[in-house]
């Protein structure tokens, strides 16, 4: 048995304290290393940077202790129980890492826990205290660990049955507000860091219905004693990482539902689909796992071409759910979709890159994004989704009805979930002809090893009476969405082809899209404009001053680069149609209705 201790030794400073100790160590040296990413979030962390002291003992000896790597510490050998004693400094407000100050500590076992090498099949036990004082006396505890000794929302010891176990229940302490509701017989535990006004009765009617819907879907919750929902509020902040029998997520605190509103604002939306998202990997992807996160190393990375399998399927019935489960309405979910199809159109990178390939360079590309990724990457979340669109609907033509992709996934389940079988490229293609008896591998090369668009507007007409049409975006905030009836297009305008934001006073370019007049003219990303036509023009006025001048028009641009102010001289262009609007056609066949009921999840 291996024993741990964690406590905040230090909040002010944000140190926490692990004692870690090992009975009976390795007797040529034990050593200990901390992982390099944490399962979920594909890139490399090095979460050991962080540990800023170490030491090791033995009978009451101090032992030397060698640094073998980044990574990886070897004591001296001993033949007594071995201790070693660290501090971790934990400021990352993310769900990756760890964050501890006077309010509240969090941490993901990957932040703090060492892993003594060779035994990382041992069961382990965790001793989590709170940190001394008396300004301390009334946080709480929550995390999904398994309790040896611990009263509810109490401090106390904790065992996992291995390594890989103990660092997949992130722990949270602090004073949060608490929710719990019961799905499918097991509770379901929501914990709210951070000042807030959250309406939590809501919270948990919304949740139970969307979780229970997931279930609904496949049949089952994955075996477990509880559920946790663990949130940290922000001011402006979005993200969740899932987790065996929890999530981690981060919100803005105006996303939650507002005590005395009754409406789903965009922000509660969004935050509903991140809360489905991430629920939904407690299938795919935390039990139905590619064959390369089975016991991977987390020393280096794990390439996989199938994230968008996990990623991109989990992102389409994310929001799916939410109008399946009547929390959404069906022309808020076309809406969101439609914004999906307007990221993945705007991004000339998706001629560029695979999906294959967006999965596999994920821990070089999607993660560490720059300027001109939009160029150069798709991701494997939104195309991924619209793969996964695209192919539930063609199985639904092709079937008549009969089948969906809604029977790969119980099927995947089925396989690979329930009994722990990695998934191996070329599964889904082959259980996916298994379930539904139709031979897709002209789609599935396609969609995942082509960069030719997917054939989505003639599918969502033929097979669910869904209009679909790309127009020029109305400014740069337009991310599509519902066609409103009688609205006509935009009237066509101009466009520099860029992205930018403000730095209160002036436009700094942050994209500069390809074939743009932009690009073609060589402004660059960092460029700060000054002005155009020898005007000086405010950040606020540059969308609708650019877009409200004729197309052909020649104007002369300056900007800042590197402190050297430049001149540019560039004919307007009128903008691409990358916006993406989507309707509820109402002249529809029964059969098309009654698909799209049961795409929707609508009954009679
Ligand atoms: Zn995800």
């Amino acid at each position: 048995m291996i024993h741990y201790k964690i406590q905040p030794c230090s909040p002010e400073a944000h140190l926490f304290q692990v004692v870690l100790r090992v009975p009976q160590p390795e007797p040529k040296g034990q050593a200990f290393t901390l992982p390099a990413w944490i399962p979920g979030s594909y890139m490399i962390r090095d979460f050991a940077k962080n540990i800023v002291t170490l030491s090791a003992q033995c009978d009451g000896a101090k032992l030397d202790v060698r640094k073998l790597d980044k990574q990886t510490w070897k004591c001296e050998p001993c033949t007594a129980e071995l201790i070693i004693e660290y501090q971790v400094y934990a400021w990352d407000l993310s769900v990756r890492s760890a964050h501890l100050d006077a309010t509240h500590a969090y941490f993901n076992g990957t932040s703090v826990f060492l892993r003594a090498m060779g035994m990382e099949r041992r069961p382990c036990q965790v001793e989590i205290l709170p940190p001394e004082g008396e300004n301390y006396r009334h946080w709480r505890l929550a995390t999904t660990l398994p309790v040896l000794d611990a009263k509810p929302l109490g401090f106390g010891l904790f065992k996992a049955a291995d390594y890989e176990e103990l660092v997949d229940h992130p722990v949270e302490m602090g004073c949060f507000a608490y929710g719990s509701f019961d799905a499918s017989g097991v509770v379901h535990e929501i914990v709210i860091t951070g000042r807030h006004n959250a309406d939590m009765a809501r919270l948990r009617e919304d949740l139970k219905a969307v979780c229970q819907l997931h279930i609904g879907f496949f049949g089952e919750l994955p075996l477990m004693d509880r559920y946790l929902f663990q949130v940290m509020t922000v001011g402006d902040g979005y993200g969740g990482l899932e987790h065996r029998s929890s999530t981690s997520l981060v919100c803005s605190r105006a996303d939650l539902p507002q005590k005395g509103r009754q409406e789903v604002t965009e922000g509660y939306r969004r935050f509903l689909g991140l809360c489905s998202h991430e629920y939904f990997h407690l299938w795919n992807v935390k039990r139905i796992r590619p064959a390369v996160f089975q016991g991977a190393d987390l020393s280096k990375e794990a390439h996989t071409a199938l994230l968008w399998l996990f990623e991109g399927i989990t992102s389409y019935y994310d929001d799916l759910a939410l109008v399946r489960s009547g929390r959404i309405k069906p022309e808020s979910y076309l809406e969101l979709l439609a914004q999906v199809i307007t990221r993945v159109t705007r991004g000339s990178g998706r001629f560029k890159q695979t999906l294959a390939e967006s999965s596999f360079d994920a821990w070089t590309k999607f993660y560490q994004q720059d300027e001109n990724a939009p160029n150069a990457i798709v991701s494997y979340y939104t195309k991924g989704a619209l793969a996964a669109l695209a192919l539930d609907l063609i199985i639904r033509q092709q079937t008549s009805g009969s089948k969906s992709l809604d029977d790969v996934m119980r099927a995947l389940w089925a396989i690979h979930g329930r009994t722990d079988l990695g998934v191996q490229e070329g599964d889904m293609e082959a259980l996916t002809q298994k379930v539904t008896g139709l031979d897709l591998g002209d789609f599935f090369n396609l969609a995942l090893h082509s960069t030719e668009d997917l054939p989505l507007a003639r599918l969502l007409e033929e097979v669910v009476a869904v209009g679909c049409r790309l127009r020029p975006a109305r400014n740069q905030k337009d991310q599509g969405g519902i066609r409103k009836r009688g609205e006509s297009s935009p009237a066509p305008g101009s466009t520099l082809g860029v992205r930018y934001k403000s730095n209160g006073s002036d436009v700094i370019l942050t994209t500069v899209f390809d074939g743009g007049v932009a690009q073609q003219v060589g402004l660059s990303a960092g460029d700060v404009i000054i002005a155009m036509d020898g005007i000086r023009v405010p950040p606020s006025e540059l969308d609708e001053l650019v877009s409200s001048m004729p197309v052909d028009k020649t104007i002369t641009v300056h900007a800042f680069r590197r402190d050297e102010l430049m001149q540019f001289e560039l004919r307007l262009r009128p903008p691409p149609s990358d916006t993406c609007e989507l309707w509820l056609l109402d002249t529809t066949t029964s059969e098309r209705k009654k698909e799209r009921d049961s795409w929707l999840g609508i009954s009679d």
